[in-house]
């Protein structure tokens, strides 16, 4: 390996662990759950299986073949990698995954309810929902199979009796999403006590996810 893709390496374990932490830190997944990964290779690096957060250093990420393959002498990498894998193969323009068990998307994901357009910022998610994959069980093909199909067209997915997958071109994106998800399920869930939720309409959407589209241009535009 050259000394740059070392480097380059390097620098991505580093910023999933980063990423882990933030995830862990913010209060996003509880505990051991959750896990993060980003494309690297012909794989991706992602969290060892059942660690701690706080504990894990650089040399823990697991380097992961698309194959499903990865060496013996390291960490064993996420239970959900089967998932990580399937959403790369089904999304070439992403790059990274958070996966997490925040509490309201995952009340959301008990109740089997997928987040509809109760509030414009559905749309962030790249459509008019943010749908709720079936259930599965944790790290298994099966499961993997349903996510890539929640992703297809999402950048965000509940999943049945579990919690919420975002993705992302950098870790910092996905794990911005996976928040936002967070706060969107709190903020349905909350409309849900008063009544049901007034939906906006399909085509209100298309204008939303439209104007997304340039939204946050002027934050890299340049000043002269
Ligand atoms: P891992 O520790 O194996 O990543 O599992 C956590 C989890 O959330 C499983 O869905
Ligand atoms: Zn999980």
């Amino acid at each position: 390996m050259s000394k740059a893709k070392r480097a380059g390496e390097k620098a991505l374990r580093k910023d999933v662990v980063a990423t882990a932490l933030a995830m862990s830190r913010s209060g996003l997944s509880p505990g051991r759950s959750g896990n993060v990964s980003c494309r690297w290779s012909d794989g991706m690096l992602i969290t060892p299986s059942g660690k701690h957060y706080e504990e894990i250093s650089p040399d823990d990420i697991v380097f992961v073949g698309r194959d499903g393959s990865f060496e013996q002498n390291s960490q064993l990498p996420s239970s959900e990698w089967h998932f990580h894998l399937a959403a790369y193969n089904a999304r070439p323009d992403r790059n990274a995954l958070v996966h997490a068990h925040s509490l309201h998307a995952t009340a959301l994901a008990c109740a089997h309810k997928a987040i509809p357009a109760f509030h414009y910022m559905v749309a962030v998610a790249g459509g008019k929902d943010i749908p709720c994959v079936p259930y599965a069980t944790f790290g298994t093909p099966e499961l993997a199979r349903h996510v890539a199909d929640g992703l297809k067209e999402r950048d965000a997915c509940l999943m049945a009796n579990h919690g919420q997958i975002a993705i992302g071109l950098t870790l910092a994106a996905a794990l911005e999403l996976a928040s936002e998800v967070e706060v969107l399920a709190e903020q349905y869930i909350a409309t849900l006590m008063l009544g049901p939720a007034h939906i906006l309409p399909d085509e209100e959407m298309e204008i939303v996810i439209g104007k997304f589209r340039s939204y946050g241009a002027q934050a890299i535009k340049p000043t002269h």
